[in-house]
């Protein structure tokens, strides 16, 4: 399926992006070490193992309205009832005991002893002393159960969770102040080119801006890493050689953009050789170039080609589930929803195309892709100004303005 480098060349067949997904996934191991961080500081990592509720939720019954808490045995069948009202807890007192009448209670306050049901106050009368129930009451109305939400000792969030913040939220409900979470994975990130200048560096001739590690770095970020930005790299193999075995010595992923097709200054690959192993693969994808994968010094290596929108989809598709799998993290794809195409598209089928587009509201409310007009695969403009990627599978040749295409918005890619 791949083309090894090492050893005897071979040339390949094109790969295709699943089973390069797959593939990459496949060689790596979720990192070792945990630490254990404050919720605060916990968004976003992932939890190293399941957490189990060490009480009830709700921890005790409590009222889900402000009104009375009666028995609902005291209540008359079929007509209102009238009952003296005994007493009132707020939220944050102590249950009282319940006897022969009604008491007042609000929202969140512990439901007396021997209450088993709350009316709500919009549908009382209330005279001096005294409350008039309506008929027609469900037993155990307006109630919250002690362990209802969840139960004590019961499985609340699985091992490999990327926490989110309704995790954290439930976790504090559960009295939890800190959680166990795995380390960071740990990536090197380079771009190669001689043709690279630090953004606010004056730009020379022939020179462009790096715009892959500030795109990559962020990319990184998101999907939970920790980023050891080593710049730019020049396309010298010796110089890129070095550099690549001090970057694996203490890092989880060498990531690369720049330098992996056949061209003459493409010296990434002789460089990944001289230390490590490398597939360089052709995956059926457009925009898109070989990605390579392999190893420096025995750490995980990917080459992504040098084209910013290709580096973004390699990126997106390969890269962010082996960080996933890195980071331990409980990965599935995005899925794709349908959208209406604004556009017709005629193409040879056999690469997996993603198009770059912007959604609008339809006349009819459903959402309409339009495309971007930079097409190119170095097109940055094309990717910050679009919402997301139409995506036309292998075998799809041709598609009509008004025909339904999957769609996924960056929001779900990164
Ligand atoms: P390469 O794969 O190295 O031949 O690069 C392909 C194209 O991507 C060339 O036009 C490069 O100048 C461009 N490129 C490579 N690296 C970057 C980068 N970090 N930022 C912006 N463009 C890049
Ligand atoms: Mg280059």
């Amino acid at each position: 399926m791949t083309a090894r480098l090492g050893g005897g060349r071979t040339d390949s067949d094109l790969v295709t992006l699943d089973e390069a997904a797959a593939d990459a996934v496949s060689r790596v191991h979720p990192v070792a070490g945990t630490l254990e961080l404050p919720l605060g500081e916990a968004d976003g990592h992932v939890l190293a193992q399941a957490v189990t509720a060490p009480r009830d939720l709700p921890p005790f019954a409590n009222s889900a309205v402000d009104g009375y808490a009666i028995r609902f045995a005291d209540l008359a069948t079929g007509a209102s009832t009238s009952l003296p009202i005994l007493g009132r807890t707020m939220a944050g007192e102590a249950p009282a005991v319940l006897g022969q009448g009604a008491w007042r209670i609000f929202t969140g306050a512990p439901v007396p002893d021997g209450a088993d049901t709350i009316v709500m106050q919009e549908d009382v009368v209330g005279g001096a002393g005294t409350v008039t129930l309506p008929a027609g009451i469900n037993r155990g109305a307006n109630l919250r159960l002690a362990g209802e939400d969840v139960a004590c000792g019961q499985q609340v969030l699985p091992a490999g969770r990327r926490l989110r913040p309704q995790d954290l939220g439930l976790l504090a409900a559960l009295g939890l102040a800190e959680v166990i979470v795995r380390r960071r994975p740990r990536v090197a990130l380079f771009s190669t080119g001689d043709e690279l200048t630090e953004p606010g560096r004056p730009l020379g001739p022939g020179a462009i801006y790096d715009a892959n590690r500030a795109m990559l770095r962020a990319m990184l970020l998101r999907a939970g890493a920790e980023v050891v930005d080593l710049g730019i790299l020049r396309d010298e193999a010796k110089d890129l050689e070095r550099r690549l075995r001090e970057a694996a010595a203490d890092c989880d992923l060498v990531l690369t953009s720049g330098g992996v097709s056949v061209g003459e200054a493409d010296h990434v690959k002789d460089a990944v050789l001289a230390c490590g192993t490398l597939d360089l693969w052709r995956v059926a994808i457009k925009p898109g170039k070989p990605i390579a994968i392999g190893s420096v010094s025995g750490t995980p290596f990917i080459g992504l080609p040098g084209n910013p929108v290709a580096v973004f989809v390699g990126f997106a598709f390969v890269t962010r589930p082996l960080l996933a799998r890195l980071a331990g993290e409980a990965y599935a794809p995005p899925q794709a929803r349908p959208v209406r195409l604004g556009f017709a598209h005629a193409r040879k089928p056999g690469r997996r195309e993603f198009l770059r587009v912007s959604l609008e509201q339809d006349t009819d409310g459903i959402a309409i892709a339009r495309r971007h007009p930079g097409e190119g695969a170095g097109s940055l403009a094309s990717l910050a100004q679009s919402d997301g990627l139409v995506v036309l599978a292998e075998d799809v040749a041709q598609l009509a303005a008004g025909d339904t295409a999957p769609f996924l918005p960056y929001v779900e890619l990164l």
